[in-house]
């Protein structure tokens, strides 16, 4: 049995295997260690190596030697090979990796299958042909006494990036960032969520197997303060941090990257608006709101927790979706049927259920859920909650503030399209926002007025990976996706040369 079994996916008990960190190519173990516990049952599934700052700086070392190994005197055309034979070991072991994340997350095995596996090999092969097909910025200068000059644009790589990630979508989050980081040349050193080692390791035997040069690719365990994401943002070795998670972690990544001027790029949270107009197809509009609310347990960036509904079909909405909420089967991971899955860990459990519990203080009318699910078995040990569906509270009410990230949403109605889109604006975040309309202007008219990274229309989640991917006001700093990431993850030098 390896330590990627299919038992991973009963979430029943197993023998727990040792987690470790990878680092100058090879597997590495220190004295701390973490349990990781399965989301589906509260057993623990690994022991995880937590690493030191010894650790740490040995990781930022191996990555920074690496720059002037063979990594760094490789053609693009080469590194992009190594990059793709990346996402065939990631095929060739797909199922291993689809047990790594769902006995982490207790995720179903059917979005694994279809989304956060797939998506890994997907961003390997796409920055792979990106980064390789780049065109070089070049301008001839004609000064007003005659002399000339040609300009053209060198790309580097920044360095050693230090990649930070969260639990939600683990694989598909951290290979969003190690491949375009690496197909620019880059070495790394990735810290994935405490609550999510799993993937990030096979990652690692991937691409030992790939043949990527050691020091390419480092992994360390451990948590944020204190720990591993602490040392590595704060080392004087990293030349670029780039972090997705919460909107007050990246504050304070902010500050440690202050003192030495470091390039970040940072995706964090959301609390996303839905607009749905009368106009709308309205079965389209209720089946992907219940993607959009309940998907991966409403635990995703990206997902609606406030839902604004032209007053007309305003009943009619939500009551279809409360009872599509209510429909939501439950199951264990391994069942391809099942589409909800239980929260993170009980600290989160407890996060968002006193968000239930502050939704009725705040007099919030409960359609639907607003608890927790009984089993009958060892999932009682988890960390389910209920979707849920509530109504009646104001802008103002901190249920439609703050970033819950669970399965609920709030429905509201709205008149006009001008209220409709100064509600959604109505936000300290601006991450993202999805609008049903079968009116074409109004459809364009939403992009130009929401102030959001992305604005989906009739559609939701859908993803064109060459595309700019970030958030404003509290949801992000910069744009990942293409050539974005590229010159995230590239410094220029721009060379002049006088024409004599
Ligand atoms: P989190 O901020 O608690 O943790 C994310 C990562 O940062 C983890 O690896 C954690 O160990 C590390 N970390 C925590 N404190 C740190 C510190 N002081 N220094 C260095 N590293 C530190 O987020 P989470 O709970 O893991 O994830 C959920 C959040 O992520 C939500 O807010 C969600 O909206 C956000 N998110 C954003 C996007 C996006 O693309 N915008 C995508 C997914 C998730």
């Amino acid at each position: 049995m390896t330590l990627w079994s299919a038992e991973l996916l009963t979430g029943q008990p197993r023998s727990v295997g040792l987690l470790r960190h990878f680092v100058d190519g090879a597997f590495v173990e220190s004295v701390a260690r973490f349990a990781k516990v399965s989301p589906v049952t509260g057993e623990q599934i690994f022991d995880v190596c937590e690493a030191d700052e010894g650790t740490v700086d040995a990781a930022v070392g191996a990555a920074r030697a690496a720059l002037k190994g063979p990594w760094g005197r490789m053609s693009e055309q080469e590194r992009a090979a190594v990059l793709r034979r990346v996402a065939d070991g990631l095929e060739q072991r797909f199922e291993e990796l689809v047990a790594a994340e769902v006995g982490d997350t207790g995720k179903s095995v059917a979005q694994a299958r279809t989304l956060d596996i797939p998506r890994g090999a997907a961003n390997f092969r796409t920055f792979a042909d990106f980064a390789s097909t780049l065109p070089t910025e070049s301008y001839t200068t004609v000064l007003p006494d005659g002399r000339r000059a040609v300009n053209y644009a060198v790309r580097k790589p920044v360095g050693v990036v230090a990649i930070v990630v969260p639990w939600n979508l683990p694989l598909l989050l951290l290979t969003w960032k190690v491949a375009p980081a690496l197909a620019c040349g880059n070495t790394v050193v990735v810290k994935p969520s405490e609550e999510t080692p799993a993937s990030a390791t096979v990652l690692a035997e991937v691409m030992a197997e790939a043949g990527v040069p050691n020091g390419v690719f480092n992994l360390v365990h451990g948590f944020g303060p204190s720990s591993a994401g602490e040392y590595l943002t704060k080392h004087p070795g990293v030349d670029a941090i780039t972090f997705t998670g919460e909107s007050a972690t990246g504050t304070a990544i902010a500050k440690v990257a202050a003192d030495r001027v470091k390039a970040v790029s940072f995706e964090l949270g959301g609390k996303n608006a839905g607009l749905i107009f009368a106009d709308a197809d309205l079965d389209a509009a209720v089946e992907g709101s219940v993607r959009s609310v309940f998907t991966n347990g409403g635990q995703v960036c990206l997902c609606t927790e406030r839902l604004y509904v032209e007053r007309p079909i305003f009943e009619q909405f939500a009551s279809r979706l409360a009872a599509r909420a209510g429909e939501l089967t439950y199951g264990w991971p391994a069942d391809e049927a099942t589409m909800n899955m239980p929260l993170i860990s009980k600290q989160h459990r407890d996060k968002v259920l006193s968000y239930y519990d502050l939704a009725r203080h705040e007099g919030a009318d409960v359609l639907t859920g607003g608890g927790v699910p009984t089993f009958g078995d060892a999932r009682d040990g988890g960390c389910y909650v209920q979707p849920t569906v509530v109504t009646g509270l104001g802008a103002d009410a901190r249920t439609n503030r703050e970033e819950i990230f669970g399965p609920i949403c709030h429905i509201a109605p709205f008149d006009t399209e001008e209220e409709a889109h100064a509600l959604a604006n109505s936000s300290d975040y601006g991450l993202a926002a999805t609008v049903w309309t079968r009116d074409v202007g109004r459809a364009h008219r939403a992009g130009a007025a929401l102030d959001v990274g992305l604005c989906w229309v009739n559609t939701w989640f859908l993803r064109d990976l060459r595309t700019p991917f970030g958030g404003v006001k509290l949801s992000g700093v910069g744009r990942e996706g293409g050539r974005h990431s590229v010159d995230f993850y590239t410094e220029t030098t721009n060379v002049c040369v006088e024409l004599s």
